[in-house]
């Protein structure tokens, strides 16, 4: 577990540095070759790849102030300038010209991220102009002689290091390709499923809304596990009122006090702000009787737990109707309605009250 996340924040480092990384490894790579040239005792390569180091020094810089572009510009020229010199130099056989392959995989990534829309058909320009380099450069030096003829063993370290280099971009840019897509996808699947929730929820009080709520009592009435269920339909009473007298922010507070107060209360069971200060509660498993106990004790609770808004307590009632689940419900909103008529009958009988049956006259 340690190993992977050692593994995971180095990529993570590297796809976020990858620009400044690159520079590094071009200015190490170019300190490499500025030894074996030094060895190999061609004096016009030590002084070329000097130049080289210099301008990866200044590349670093430009990174670090977030000047890409002319980062790119220069690592085009400086490989190219360096590949037709030191082929002229040291020859083919030493392979110089490998860096213009190795630097493939660097022209598309720094170029889709400077690039964008049309812009990117400079990017196959770059690429048809490296690779018409590479092709110029076998056909008018691969066979000629270099000015200088170096030590044999000297050549074999020049062309194994030349396709280390160009093996190691290969790798290193479809690592870092490879891993940001990865990223990408698991924060996209994130940010899904945060969205499904929140779509399925009142941003006010976090308990469910109508969305969120109604396939789950469509589910325990016509899904594969049905259930024996109670449907409470409450409404706060004078609410209008509280929102007069304290303002709109105190009534939030009421709705979000009394939310909290029937989620603690009703634990287990699925609640849902049906809308304005209306709330549905479903209790999967209940007996009716036991329901009508439950909803008469929150009644009770709710009346004799004011909420508290900067130091005043704000008393407030619930009207409940209650109703059950009953086979000649087949839709949620039939039973949800029976219930809301109910309450509604309370309003006009007095309010905070629940009731049960149809009293209806
Ligand atoms: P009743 O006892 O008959 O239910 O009367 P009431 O005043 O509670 O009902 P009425 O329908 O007259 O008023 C409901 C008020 O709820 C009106 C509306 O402005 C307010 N309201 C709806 N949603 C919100 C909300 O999110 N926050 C606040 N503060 N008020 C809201
Ligand atoms: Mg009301
Ligand atoms: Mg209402």
């Amino acid at each position: 577990m340690k190993k992977k996340n050692v593994v995971d924040n180095t990529i993570h480092f590297l796809v976020h540095n990858s620009f400044l990384f690159t520079v590094v490894t071009m200015c190490l790579v170019h300190l490499v070759l500025l030894g074996l040239s030094w060895m190999s005792g061609v004096m016009q390569m030590v002084y070329i790849n000097t130049v080289s180091v210099t301008v990866y020094m200044l590349c670093i810089l430009l990174c670090r102030f977030g000047h890409i572009m002319p980062v790119y510009i220069s690592i085009i020229a400086e490989v190219s300038t360096y590949a037709v010199l030191s082929v002229l130099l040291i020859g083919w056989r030493c392979a110089p010209s490998g860096f213009l392959l190795s630097i493939v995989p660097i022209i598309i990534y720094f170029g889709c991220f400077l690039l964008k829309g049309w812009k990117r058909v400079f990017i196959a320009l770059l690429l048809a102009y490296d690779f018409a380099l590479f092709i110029a450069l076998y056909f008018l030096f691969a066979k000629g002689e270099p000015a200088f003829v170096i030590n044999e063993m000297y050549v074999h370290a020049f062309y194994i290091f030349t396709n280390f280099v160009m093996v190691f971009s290969v790798i290193f840019y479809n690592v870092i390709y490879i891993y940001s897509n990865e990223v990408e996808l698991t924060n996209l699947e994130k940010q899904n499923v945060k969205l499904t929730a929140d779509a399925s929820k009142d941003a006010l009080t976090g308990l469910l809304n109508r969305r969120g709520f109604l396939p789950l009592v469509n589910g325990y009435m016509n899904g594969k596990k049905q259930h024996h269920f109670c449907i409470a339909f409450f409404d706060i009473d004078n609410f209008k009122r509280i929102n007069d007298s304290f303002g709109h922010d105190c009534g939030d507070e009421v709705l979000k006090h009394i939310s909290k107060l029937v989620a603690r209360e009703m634990h287990g069971c699925d609640i849902c702000r049906w809308g304005g200060e209306e709330f549905v509660i479903l209790m999967k498993d209940y007996d009716f009787e036991v329901a009508k106990h439950k909803m008469e004790y929150i009644r009770k609770f709710v009346e004799s737990t004011p909420t508290i808004f900067y130091n005043k307590r704000i008393p407030a009632t619930i009207t409940i109707g209650l109703e059950e689940r009953k086979e000649k419900y087949q839709d949620p909103e039939e039973i949800i309605k029976v219930a809301d008529e109910r309450m509604y009958y309370g309003k006009q009988h007095g309010k905070n009250i629940v009731i049960f049956a149809d009293m209806i006259e």
